[in-house]
């Protein structure tokens, strides 16, 4: 074969090879991960979780995710922001078109840098937010606010609050309702229990939504009669995380750390009053960016949403939870891990160098035997 020949080939095998390890790292590689997932199906009988159960057609298909943290102007890298922007771009796209949900969750944190940034960054920071979670009519998105977004208890505002509320249209606190399901948004961040005006606003807004939810219950119109699952950034007030197990939980040597009240988790107060006021059949939260399974009170359970970012962890998921009025089932859909990406990267490298040192050593011989061809035809003659 003609040695142009042998390196044209060789390049386009080059170009072949890293393309497509390119395309499956960075595109393909969400389908077959995200098609192993599935909608849980509710047994109204069982009035609980299962998987086994016939599927309910009247039962919402609700995706939770949290913590998007997308980079703001300040804090990151450039390339870490584009990395992980269109990672939860392509996650969440992928996962769309694949489980079509009916509504789309977000537990707060949407923003790393929203506490701080000026008027023009965080219309950047938003413009991008639009961008990567863009989803057609079929499908709704509900945000909620979280510490990021706003900033913790003591440097939140209302100019924070409203200019949140303002891009997503909607009041941190309220009921969505769909299907005959109550989904209970609250703005965990202003629940301190102190006079702060915004605090004193959103327990105002929280003790009539309870008042209107338990009339319901007693037959009036306002809501279904159903106790609501409640959605929240802060979770529920625990000891730590070391009850919680899974491979998405806080890394061992983290599990044993205390939270602390109003920082880490709510407090002991706010959580009480939150059960007692709504008496919630499942809470959502997210804030730690770790999973985790806690049953209050041993009849109220709550799982803490992992962060959807791989800047945060290794192993991503969402939530998938088919709600009925008087049921539910939940099931965890875990996305691309960013260690199998990396070693898909790290073999395709290696496998194209030694492709390459072939080919030199392959090359260097054939020159060599050339030389020597001529060597021998030079001293014959
Ligand atoms: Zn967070
Ligand atoms: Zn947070």
């Amino acid at each position: 074969m003609p040695r142009f020949s042998v390196r044209w080939t060789l390049s386009v095998l080059l170009i072949l090879a890293v393309g497509g390890t390119f395309l499956f790292c960075e595109y393909l590689i969400y389908f077959p991960t995200i098609l192993k997932c599935a909608w849980p199906k509710i047994s109204p009988a069982r009035g609980g979780e299962g998987i086994d159960a016939r599927p309910m057609d009247s039962a919402v298909r609700a995706m939770v995710l949290s913590d998007t943290h997308l980079l703001g102007a300040v804090g990151g890298h450039w390339f870490d922001k584009l990395r992980r922007e269109w990672q939860m771009e392509r996650a969440f796209q992928t996962a769309l078109w694949l489980l079509r949900p009916e509504i789309v969750f977000i537990l707060g944190d949407i923003f790393d840098e929203g506490k701080w940034s000026s008027q023009k960054h965080w219309e950047d920071d938003v413009r991008r937010f639009h961008r990567m979670f863009r989803h057609s009519a079929d499908t709704e998105l509900v945000v909620l606010v979280g510490n990021h977004d706003i900033g913790f208890h003591y440097e939140m505002d209302w100019f924070k609050l409203q200019r949140f509320e303002k891009v997503f249209n909607a009041s941190s606190t309220r009921i969505v309702t769909r299907k005959g399901v109550n989904f209970l948004l609250v703005n965990s961040v202003a629940l301190h229990g102190d006079s702060c005006p915004i605090c004193q606003s959103v327990e105002k807004e929280l003790i009539k939504l309870s008042r209107d939810l338990n009339c319901s219950l007693q037959g009036s119109q306002a809501y279904p009669p159903t106790p609501p699952i409640m959605l929240q950034h802060y979770p529920l007030y625990r000891l730590s995380d070391a009850g919680c197990t899974g491979q998405d939980a806080a890394p061992p040597e983290e599990r044993h750390l205390l939270f602390r009240e109003k920082y880490d988790v709510l407090s002991k107060e706010a959580s009480q009053r939150l059960l007692q006021w709504f008496k919630p059949r499942l809470i959502l939260s997210g804030h730690t960016h770790s999973g985790c399974e806690v049953l209050h009170e041993n009849k109220y359970p709550e799982i803490s949403v992992p962060s959807f970012s791989w800047r945060n962890r290794n192993n991503p998921s969402v939530i998938l939870a088919s709600v009925s009025p008087t049921s539910y089932a939940l099931s965890k859909c875990f996305l691309p891990e960013e260690s199998t990406v990396i070693s898909v990267y790290c073999s395709a490298g290696t496998c194209l160098l030694l492709l390459l040192l072939a080919h030199c050593l392959w090359v260097k011989g054939l020159l060599q035997c050339l030389s020597l061809c001529l060597l021998g035809k030079h001293k014959s003659l």
